[in-house]
């Protein structure tokens, strides 16, 4: 049987100022991996989701039809021509392979682009236009995806990651590929039913390691045991930006059983809008951080500063943290990343060892400033090209753009060019600073970081800071998410 596999992935960020070297965002713009064609077949041994769906494919020893893969940056949404011209290019591809079996995606699920507010639902509202209602046609999604009535109509199967960081995408991807040739051979007929909830999660409640998140992945391993479920899914949702797709969805897959995937739907739903609260978490201010993290006495304190998550789409050069470091004497400490590509080409034009005066960060907008005056020995200097080595990017390869390592008195900043979140600590050794000596590290990310941070870590705090992506959603300046959201009104009712 012939699969036909493709990625268009993009987290799109309706608060974030765009990039101040784009003004028009375009798909291609923002892209950090596009391969097409043949070039998928190479893939198969990174944990990326479509590695996942490549490997699943051959492991099946059905027929890999690739068509193409484009995976970006969190960035504003896209140009309307952009959108176009990917799903254009996605279903001549597909068209040129017809006929095949079955088509399997990787979707991040929160995509947006001008005028479109379900980008996701649109790529696979064509897709299935093309193929007619009888071709299997499944996606993988983030685990921060908005999942979309469009979505599931066009859908058969949609698959979730469940774990933050995403360790489990080629996991989860090679789950879907399993389901695929079970489908195309006639061995299943999957049923799909989907429940929509008024929540909106915050991240710091999402982290699976530990409770309430480990209890939903729990729960979903659970319903997986369950005889005639083939995979269940909670979509967290993505939260920073502005139309009716937002929110939490839950998902449950069944072999040919309607019935049982609709009430296994309203019970997974169920169980988690009684928890509504659990998922919810005050802000925390870094200070009160701190002293938790002084008193637990455990290092490196790690303040993981969600708001500025470039990951998420800010712009990653706020300055708080950076600030408070330097006023309260708290070293050896580390910010990782501050993006500021001016002062990075200051610092590589002065050489490593030079002294130099630097104005750094608080440049995308006043909210993150203001910019802090610094006098830094250079320590390191990088083109910014590495290879991560962490459990959720090893062998992918990074692009920080020109990037330095810079020291004040015990500070030490690593400033890039791109928007990029710490994921591990390979790009921090490829430049020489070793993170395991710092006593305080202010970590630009959410949940990521802890991919490669969390075995080094004393402690972890995610804190709030004057930065975009306000982890506070009563603050987030909201008009067209459709409904009333649990915890913005807290008497919101869902029945299932
Ligand atoms: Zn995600």
């Amino acid at each position: 049987m012939r699969i036909a596999v493709g990625g268009i992935e993009h987290e799109t960020c309706g608060f974030a100022a765009p990039s101040p070297t784009a003004e028009v965002t375009t798909l291609m713009s923002v892209a950090r991996t596009l391969k097409y064609g043949e070039e998928l077949r190479s893939l198969g041994d990174a944990n990326t989701i479509v590695d996942g769906l490549v490997r699943g494919v051959r492991e099946s020893g059905h027929e890999l039809v690739p068509l193409l893969w484009i995976d970006a940056n969190t960035s504003p949404p896209v140009s309307r021509e952009s959108l176009e011209s990917a799903i254009e290019d996605l279903l001549d591809r597909l068209r040129q392979s017809l006929p095949v079996d079955g088509v399997l995606l990787s979707l991040h699920g929160a995509f947006a682009a001008e005028g479109v507010d379900d980008a996701d639902g649109e790529v696979l509202s064509r897709v299935r236009e093309l193929v007619g209602p009888q071709v299997p046609v499944m996606a993988v999604h983030d685990l921060h995806c908005n999942i979309s009535p469009v979505m599931e109509q066009a859908a058969t199967v949609m698959v979730v990651e469940r774990t933050y960081p995403h360790i489990d995408m080629a996991e989860r991807a090679r789950h879907a590929a399993q389901i695929m040739a079970r489908t195309v051979t006639g061995q299943i007929r999957p049923t799909m039913a989907v429940r929509y909830l008024p929540l909106l999660w915050s991240a710091a409640r999402m982290i699976d390691a530990e409770p309430p998140m480990s209890d939903a992945v729990r729960k979903l391993r659970e319903l997986d045991q369950r005889p005639g479920v083939l995979s269940a899914s909670i979509g967290v949702g993505y939260q920073w930006i502005d139309n009716p797709t937002v929110g939490t969805s839950v998902i449950v897959v069944t072999d040919n059983d309607d019935a049982l995937a609709r009430s296994y739907a309203d019970e997974l739903a169920e169980w988690v809008w009684e928890r509504r609260s659990q998922w919810q978490r005050d802000p925390l201010t870094p200070e009160s951080a701190l002293a938790q993290g002084e008193q637990l006495g455990r290092f490196p304190i790690i303040l993981a500063e969600q708001g500025d998550n470039t990951g998420g789409g800010a712009a990653g050069d706020a300055t708080e943290l950076l600030r408070l470091l330097i006023e309260q004497k708290l070293v050896p400490s580390a910010v990782l990343y501050m993006v500021d590509p001016d002062v990075a080409a200051q610092a590589i034009s002065a050489g490593v060892g030079a002294e130099i005066d630097i104005l750094i960060g608080g440049k995308s907008q006043p909210l993150v400033g203001p910019p802090v005056p610094m006098r830094v020995r250079v320590r390191g200097i990088s083109d910014g090209r590495f290879i991560y080595d962490g459990p959720m990017w090893a062998g992918v390869v990074g692009e920080m753009g020109p990037s330095a390592w810079l020291e004040q008195d015990g500070v030490h900043v690593v400033v890039i060019s791109d928007r990029h979140q710490p994921i591990d600590l390979a790009f921090c050794r490829s430049l020489g600073l070793d993170c395991r000596q710092m006593r305080y590290l202010a970590i630009k990310s959410t949940g990521h970081f802890r991919s490669g941070f969390a075995p080094i870590a004393g402690s972890i705090f995610n804190v709030d800071t004057a930065s975009t992506l306000s982890h506070d959603f009563r603050r987030l300046p909201y008009t067209r998410l459709g409904r009333k959201m649990y915890p913005i009104d807290p008497n919101v009712e869902w029945n299932p």
